[in-house]
């Protein structure tokens, strides 16, 4: 036979070997608590379905107009004449997919001309791009600390940093969120002449909140640290150039990787990471998520590379998303709703509820009344908290923040969460 294992050679009996178990009774908690919650006659928050998506704040969902506010299409990018021009030029020229690795036959043009806008727009000498923004902390963080060798993570971290983190080899040490003192003395804990790589991100993106930067990356340095910054909720708008925290924070040069993705302000599908580091080139030879899967489209490139492109000039759009973001903010606040920041402090504004049932009610509410959010629960959020996450987008019209802030007025007292 093919597995060289002949009938008779296999046991008579497989059970008086072994009981049989089976691997999906691991599931049993989760299927039950899931079938609870639809039983109460809720609609499943997990799986929703656009039907129709007619731009980047409205689609159609359950056969309703909907104004989207859950999506990360911060700079509203996905309807643009230009992007969807180029990606609609690259199906015609080069067809649906490249069938390969970037390492083998997977590099097309479009690919080159993603990573030489990413070079311009952070003005880097170096930028990789890689299939999803989860594979290049993935692959970053696995690829760049070896055994022996140290990654320090702030607790709130991104599950993709995480996984960076348990693909690796390295040692892995927490620090609580945000605090710069406990990064301090988690770090001064480690040994002196030890490779170590301190893993932030600018926009933390359950909460909305911003990371002191400035003052980690100071610590980082005085312990010898390497510094990766995964700018993923922070790109196009935050900084001068919209490169994120790290710019408004003044720390370029600082930073020595940045991470981020294609799937919120650039408006598809893909991930990064850009260096000046002299030697960055070998992470192509090295690491695992870049080399064994198969490289983006030529579309979705070419959409990447007009995107951002057209992201270097776009600061009436970055205004008028901050603008919104504001709006958005103080409204709900004034409301009497509990948010995840004190102050706008990114386009990220997170409703804290009390439980799943109030945070599924109050997002049914919504969802029946026009308006589409995301609800995150724990194991997403930190400290077991319930919210509903409110992402804004340039291109929401302030009639639509207007009708945004009503409907979650209405859905609010309705439910009991505001008075
Ligand atoms: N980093 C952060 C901070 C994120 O929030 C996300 C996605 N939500 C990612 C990385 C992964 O990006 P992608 O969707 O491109 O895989």
């Amino acid at each position: 036979t093919e597995t060289g294992l002949q009938a008779e050679t296999l046991p008579p009996l497989a059970a008086t070997v072994a009981p049989e178990r089976d691997l999906m009774s691991k599931f049993d908690g989760l299927i039950a608590e899931r079938q609870a919650l639809m039983d109460s006659g809720v609609i499943d928050p997990f799986a929703i379905v656009m039907e129709e998506v007619r731009s980047p704040t409205e689609a159609v969902i359950k056969g309703r107009e909907t104004i989207l506010l859950g999506t990360y299409n911060y700079m509203g990018m996905t309807f643009d004449p230009d992007v969807i021009a180029a990606g609609k030029a690259a199906l015609d020229r080069f067809g649906s997919g490249t069938n390969g690795s970037r390492m083998l036959n997977g590099t097309f043009r479009d690919h080159m001309e993603a990573e030489a806008a990413l070079r311009d727009f952070y003005g880097t000498t170096g930028a990789i791009v890689f299939s999803t923004g989860y594979m290049a902390n993935l692959g970053m963080i696995s690829t760049l600390v070896g055994k022996g060798e140290y990654v320090i993570l702030d607790a709130d971290s991104h599950a993709s940093i995480y996984d960076g983190c348990k693909q690796g080899v390295a040692e892995i040490v927490r620090f609580r969120h945000n605090s710069v003192e406990d990064l301090d003395r988690r770090l001064g804990r480690l040994p002196k002449d030890a490779g170590k790589l301190v893993v932030l991100e600018g926009v933390y993106s359950m909460l909305g909140d911003v990371a002191p930067l400035k003052e980690m990356v100071a610590v980082a340095k005085k312990h010898g640290a390497m510094v990766l910054s995964d700018e993923a909720h922070s790109m196009g708008f935050y900084g001068p150039n919209g490169r994120g925290v790290y710019e408004a924070q003044g720390l370029e040069g600082d930073v020595d990787f940045v991470v981020g993705t294609f799937s919120k302000s650039v408006g598809t599908v893909g991930g990064f990471c850009v260096s000046n580091h002299p030697k960055f080139e070998a992470i192509r030879l090295a690491c695992r998520p870049y080399i064994f899967t198969a490289s983006l489209p030529p579309s979705v490139v070419a959409t990447a590379a007009a995107s951002i492109r057209k992201l270097m000039t776009a600061h009436e759009k970055r205004a008028r998303l901050w603008d919104n973001a504001r709006t958005l903010h103080a409204g709900l606040k004034a409301l009497g709703f509990k948010l995840g920041t004190e102050t706008c402090d990114s386009a990220i504004v997170a409703v804290i509820l009390e439980d799943q049932e109030q945070a599924v009610a109050i997002w049914q509410t919504l969802l029946e009344n026009g308006l589409y959010v995301n609800v995150a629960r724990p194991p997403a959020t930190p400290a077991g908290t319930f919210l509903l996450r409110c992402s804004i987008c340039a291109e929401h019209s302030p009639a639509q923040i207007q009708a945004v802030l009503d409907k979650f007025a209405a859905a609010g007292r309705a439910t009991g969460t505001i008075d």
